[in-house]
């Protein structure tokens, strides 16, 4: 048997120092997270005034001649926009190459429009304080679940410095039907946390109907905010399981 190392206490001290440092300052995202919160982007976390929208009418005169029919973007998905566009103009959704310019061509729109020096846009009033406030509980895991393509929605949480919140989400870029997105997203969690996450304790956070019919066909709960352009009233028809007026409120419904 090996002789007792002479520094052998000294050296399992330290050890134990040395982990509970470790511990200590262990990052969010290596604690253990009990609480699943899917951020909506457009009018619930950033609102780019427009810019998306411009963004949208100039790739389609580019791609297709024209500024395309008119669209309703709250809840909708980047995929469910583009069968419309195919629909107006009488082309297959299927032409991945037509797919792949116009897209290609949204995006750069998108990523020149927010950089310019003009951008009128910015975060949604109170979502730095709810997305620290949430991160500072230490056990809820933040990701995004939005109609977006993937890039564009980086394209949006970066220009506004929130990126690194967000390691995973669920994107217009996966279905067209954002009712599809919520088993997605809670399958992307499980994936990047090493856990599945209690859909009792997973929210949608949004500011549309839409948002609230993807949480009632993922079977998660539903946090609505009067952020964008429905009301709390015309929310709460749609029977989340708590509206709020603004994303302060929603610090105390989502951190109490
Ligand atoms: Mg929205």
């Amino acid at each position: 048997m090996e002789p007792p190392h002479p520094g052998g206490h000294a050296r399992r001290r330290k050890i134990k120092t040395a982990r509970a440092d470790r511990d200590a300052l262990e990052t969010p995202h290596r604690q253990k997270k009990s609480m699943l919160c899917l951020f909506d982007i457009d009018g619930t976390l950033v609102d780019t005034r427009g810019a998306g929208m411009d963004s949208i009418v100039a790739a389609c005169r580019e791609v297709f001649g024209d500024d395309g029919p008119p669209l309703d973007l709250a809840g909708a998905t980047d995929l469910g926009l583009w069968e419309k566009l195919c629909a107006h103009h009488q082309r297959d959704i299927r032409d991945a190459a037509l797919a792949a310019s116009f897209f290609e061509t949204y995006h750069r729109h998108l990523e020149h429009r927010l950089h310019a020096g003009d951008y009128p846009g910015g975060l949604i009033d109170g979502a730095t304080a709810l997305i620290d406030a949430l991160v500072a509980t230490g056990h809820a895991a933040l990701g995004l679940l939005t109609g977006n393509t993937e890039r564009g929605a980086r394209i949006k949480v970066r220009r506004h410095g929130i990126d690194h919140h967000f390691p995973f989400g669920a994107y217009g870029c996966d279905h067209a039907d954002r009712n599809r997105l919520g088993p997605l997203a809670l399958e992307r969690a499980a994936r990047h946390h090493g856990r599945q996450f209690d859909p009792a304790a997973t929210w949608i956070i949004g500011d549309t109907p839409r948002d609230i019919a993807c949480a009632r066909a993922a079977g998660v709960q539903c946090l609505a905010v009067a952020t964008g352009s429905f009301t709390t009233a015309e929310l709460a028809a749609h029977r989340p399981d708590h509206v709020c007026e603004s994303l302060a409120e929603a610090v105390s419904r989502l951190t109490s």
